[in-house]
């Protein structure tokens, strides 16, 4: 959700912010802009797509500068509201990622002091209070006004006639990458990668003064070491490869992601960890809460653990009594309300332990310990290739808890999900593509894995989709089945099969077309339902995933069809660092 860049060095910062933003595009965003210490600060932003108004930045000079994709929190999508945002004198320039809650009672004060505000913005504020605050050190400058602000902030400031640019953080991403008499700050290290592979991550309360050839970083008013890490991550990782979507070559990458998660196994110091809880409490929003959803049934009944799973936007405020392990499930590392989340059990002196794909994120460095997922960056904001990657490394808490005896089933999955990638659903996808309502339903484990198919629709393809537990269907949903709504059953063999296969009969008697997900050769299933997907006949752990993936492909075959932005669907943001 938003992004930040910053430069400084020998080259011409504007294509290399420019490139930085366009790298961090993926996180979403509704407007753009950068500024340079040229002979006087110099700003373009625009509202709307970087390809669209990139054009207007030739004027820029200066090898100093800041970035800055808005994901709008205060103030509509307009050019005046993009950052960066300048002071009265048009000296300073500031890029805010992050909320500042006390933006309206700072704001008053600066207006009653005669300080004229352009912009809608909570950020503006910031801009004002280093304003008040400038006489020529743009360090002290910023460290006098971090104190005054309440909320969440990543921040690079830079001031006309220094080459510098000041970073700090709070609650909201923030990585240097350091070069070679260079230095490059941004939200991800997504726009870091074509230029160095040394990061510093910087932590809560840090201030950075950058120059090109140093470095000094601040916390609590004094001078602190942060380690320059290696990242295992290279730019071609970010292409598309070929593929007409990121989201395509991402789904098409998760045999081989949930592989190398699987290979990676789990540090010992974890496994007893995870070994040891009595019970297990999972903490995540979006996609992930589904993966943790998945997670309570599969754990329930294979490993016999009581398993809780709560929403990280709930959790803050109704938080539950807690007992035992918390698990904080989060791709980036940085959604907000699972940070808060991981806070409050670490308060209630619960161990945690972090499921994420980013090193260095910040749920790393707030939970005990870190479980790690190998699905390489995603740029497709719907999560496809992060979410088995998360169920890998799940599923390895569940063979660590069996004493490996998923060892030869988890080792094998990736070679099912190839084959459900070949898959034909041409007819479902014409299907969904004309409906206005779709409804997926499971039983198990596999309702999560419905209500993740019914997102990634919604998401990706705006039909509205529903994800139910198949019995649920006939309690209220029901009233809206025609022939018009089709239905997506998985029905797969277990002691439920017989059950929904009695549901499906019970929807196809209210005219719902029902595309059926089952096991190759389930001749049964075939006949009953209007559309038959086939599904690898392997153990439940590789069904959830195969089903999974064939829904991923359902979803994503329905956007093109009905030519969305597949990898940037409208309001939606990759990451969401704010509450
Ligand atoms: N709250 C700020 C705004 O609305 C920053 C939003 C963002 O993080 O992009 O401008």
């Amino acid at each position: 959700m938003c992004g930040i860049v910053g430069y400084i060095g020998r080259r011409d910062a504007t294509p290399v912010l420019i490139q930085g933003l366009k790298r961090l595009e993926y996180r979403g965003y509704d407007s753009f802009g950068i500024a340079t210490v040229g002979s006087a600060i110099e700003v373009y932003k625009k509202m709307g797509r970087i390809s669209d108004g990139e054009a207007g930045v030739v004027g820029l000079h200066g090898c100093t500068g800041i970035g800055h994709t808005r994901w709008a929190t205060h103030g509509e999508p307009s050019d005046i509201n993009a950052h960066p945002h300048t002071d009265c004198t048009e000296r300073i320039a500031v890029v805010h990622n992050g909320v500042i809650e006390n933006y309206s009672e700072l704001k008053r004060q600066l207006q009653a002091r005669g300080h004229t505000f352009r912009s809608e913005t909570d950020t503006e504020v910031i801009v004002h209070l280093i304003e008040e605050r400038y006489d020529g050190d743009l360090l002290a400058a910023v460290n006098a006004t971090l104190p005054l602000l309440e909320g969440s902030y990543a921040i690079l400031a830079i001031a006309e006639d220094t080459q510098r640019i000041v970073a700090a953080r709070d609650a909201s991403p923030l990585v240097l990458g350091v070069g070679d008499a260079e230095i490059f700050a941004a939200s991800d290290m997504t726009p870091l990668l074509e230029y160095t592979e040394r990061v510093i991550y910087l932590e809560d309360g840090d201030v950075a003064d950058i120059t090109s050839d140093r470095l000094n970083i601040f916390h609590g008013g004094r001078k602190v070491e942060r380690p320059v890490e290696l990242i295992s991550w290279c730019v071609e990782d970010t292409r598309k490869g070929g593929f007409a979507h990121y989201m395509l070559k991402e789904i098409f990458e998760q045999p081989q992601s949930f592989y190398e998660t699987i290979r990676a196994g789990i540090e010992d110091h974890v496994q007893q960890m995870v070994t040891e809880a009595g019970e297990i409490t999972l903490v995540a929003c979006g996609t992930s809460y589904h993966t943790a959803l998945i997670f309570k049934y599969l754990a329930e009944a294979l490993c016999n653990v009581p398993v809780r799973v709560e929403m990280g936007s709930e959790f803050k405020y109704f938080t539950p009594p807690l007992h035992g392990l918390v698990i904080a499930v989060s791709q980036s590392g940085e959604t907000a309300d699972t940070i808060a989340a991981l806070k409050m059990a670490k308060a209630r002196n619960c161990p945690t332990l972090a499921i994420t794909n980013v090193m260095g994120s910040t749920v790393t460095r707030v939970a005990d310990k870190t479980l790690i997922m190998r699905a390489g960056p995603e740029i497709g904001v719907a999560a496809t290739k992060s979410y088995t990657a998360q169920l890998a490394a799940l599923m390895q808490i569940l063979n660590v808890r069996r004493e490996g005896a998923f060892d030869d089933i988890l080792s094998h999955a990736h070679l099912a999900i190839s084959e459900v990638l070949l898959r034909e659903i041409k007819e479902a996808v014409n299907l969904c593509s004309k409906a206005e309502h779709v409804f997926f339903v499971g039983r198990g484990a596999f309702y999560p894995v419905s209500m993740e198919g019914a997102l990634k629709m919604k998401e990706i393809s705006y039909v509205h989709a529903e994800g139910y537990a198949a019995g649920e269907l006939k309690h209220g949903p029901f009233a809206l089945l025609t022939e018009e709504t089709p239905v997506v059953a998985i029905c797969t063999p277990g002691p439920t099969y017989s059950v929904m296969a009695s549901n499906i009969k019970e929807m196809k008697a209210r005219k719902a077309p029902v595309i059926g997900l089952g096991v190759e050769g389930d001749k049964e299933l075939a006949e009953i339902v209007d559309i038959f997907i086939p599904i690898p006949n392997t153990h439940l752990l590789v069904q959830v995933l195969t089903a999974s993936v064939a829904l991923q492909l359902l979803a994503y075959h329905t956007a093109c069809a009905l030519q969305r932005d597949v990898d940037k669907p409208r309001n939606l943001a990759k990451s969401v660092t704010v509450e």
